[in-house]
């Protein structure tokens, strides 16, 4: 029986592990807590990210390496990579990590993004400020994750709050000023490359979030005609470019019609979880599939679906179990003030039928305004 080591034992290995069972395939889990959320299905390693006598027991157990954290450290995976195959390959996993590389990459693919600088100083800040002018956004290159590490700048009097917020991070990963884009929309595309070479995607996701986290995603997007081929092309062209294996999600924005490049998760992504009951394979199972060597399957959606994201503790079950069409998702989590602890996803046959769906699970829940959004774009 082949077993798949993950590197990372949150959610996104917990529906890994679940997708891989049917396979024949068992899982091995890494994660420096005894307690992480995936250790519920599949056993769990206890180890940190330079315990290297843990990792080498790890690697002598699992057939391939794969992510469900993208802030593995590069040493850590190269290391790996020269005992056992690791997919992603460490330097898709190296640029992915860092959002200068990340975006470089992006225009080589072409792919615009929102204007961007590297800053190293405070008075790189102000020059950076001086091109891209404001509103915009300081990020961390490295580590951040649920719009944690970014600080908004509405006008350019906020730039000694950015540094106060940010500047001591300069040193360690490294900042980059964005522009601020008052995008249409936010799209993802979920994608998945083989070890041949056997490239898909997933129909394009609209997503929304809420305090630079996901709380809403839509799938297939509505009115994507124009954007899916483009969006696809590019995808692909990123993937050749990495020689990526296994799934990845590509973060868009949606502006005056042209697609901007956000960022890459080299995993799969939150905005892909509608996969597990809305297409014919999920992310997770080709995921799997993908970093086996095995065939892929299909990514074509089954009807509309739309996913709610739990955030910082979950509501009450019930409307959602009872309702038709309708799975929940708890990751057995402690409640913590902005943790996802789990997500539910609706879906349907048709746009009329997942807003008449919606409407009734929202008001259940008393999440009318969530629900809203998604509403309003399926008309
Ligand atoms: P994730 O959890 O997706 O990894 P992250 O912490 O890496 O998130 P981003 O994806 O860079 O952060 O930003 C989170 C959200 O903030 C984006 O999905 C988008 O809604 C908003 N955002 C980020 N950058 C910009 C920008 N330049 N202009 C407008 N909105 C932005
Ligand atoms: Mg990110
Ligand atoms: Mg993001």
């Amino acid at each position: 029986q082949p077993v798949v080591g993950i590197l990372g034992g949150g959610q996104l290995a917990r529906m890994l592990a679940l997708a891989a069972a049917p396979l024949g395939v068992k899982s091995l889990v890494v994660d420096s807590s005894a307690d992480a959320c995936a250790g519920q299905v599949a056993p769990l390693v206890v180890a940190d990210w330079t315990d290297y006598e843990a990792l080498e027991r790890f690697a002598a157990r699992v057939d391939v390496v794969t992510f469900d954290f993208e802030n593995v450290p590069a040493e850590t995976a190269h290391w790996l990579a020269q005992k056992v195959s690791v997919f992603p390959a460490p330097r898709a996993l190296a640029v992915a990590q860092d959002r200068l590389a990340e975006k470089t990459l992006f225009h080589e693919c072409g792919l615009p993004t929102p204007a961007f600088k590297a800053i190293d100083t405070r008075a790189e800040l102000d020059q950076a400020l001086a091109m891209i002018g404001a509103p915009a956004i300081l990020k961390t290159r490295r580590l951040g994750y649920d719009g944690k590490g970014q600080f908004r700048i509405k006008t350019l009097a906020d730039a000694d709050a950015a540094w106060a917020a940010l500047g001591a991070q300069a040193t360690a990963h490294g900042l980059i000023l964005e522009a601020f884009v008052p995008f249409d929309r936010e799209l993802s595309v979920i994608a998945v490359r083989g070890r041949d070479g056997d490239f898909r995607t997933w129909p394009l996701t609209q997503n929304w979030h809420t305090d630079g986290v996901l709380s809403l995603s839509l799938a297939p997007a509505p009115d994507i005609a124009s954007l899916q081929a483009r969006a696809t092309g590019l995808a692909r062209t990123l993937a050749e470019k990495l020689e990526y294996v296994g799934v990845f999600a590509l973060e868009l924005f949606v502006k005056d019609g042209q697609l901007l490049g956000n960022e890459m998760a080299p995993r799969v992504h939150n905005s892909g979880h509608w996969t597990i009951e809305g297409a014919l394979t999920s992310q997770f199972e080709n995921h799997v599939r993908a970093v086996l060597g095995l065939p892929l399957g299909d990514t074509s959606a089954r009807g509309l679906s739309a996913m709610f994201n739990w955030i910082g503790e979950l509501p009450d079950a019930a409307p959602v179990l009872e309702a038709v069409d309708a799975h929940w998702h708890d990751y057995g989590k402690e409640p913590r003030t902005g943790r996802k602890v789990g997500h539910a996803t609706v879906c349907a046959a048709n746009a009329q039928q997942l807003v008449e769906r919606l409407a009734g699970i929202a008001h259940a829940l008393h999440r009318d305004q969530q629900a809203d959004p998604a509403v309003r774009e399926l008309g």
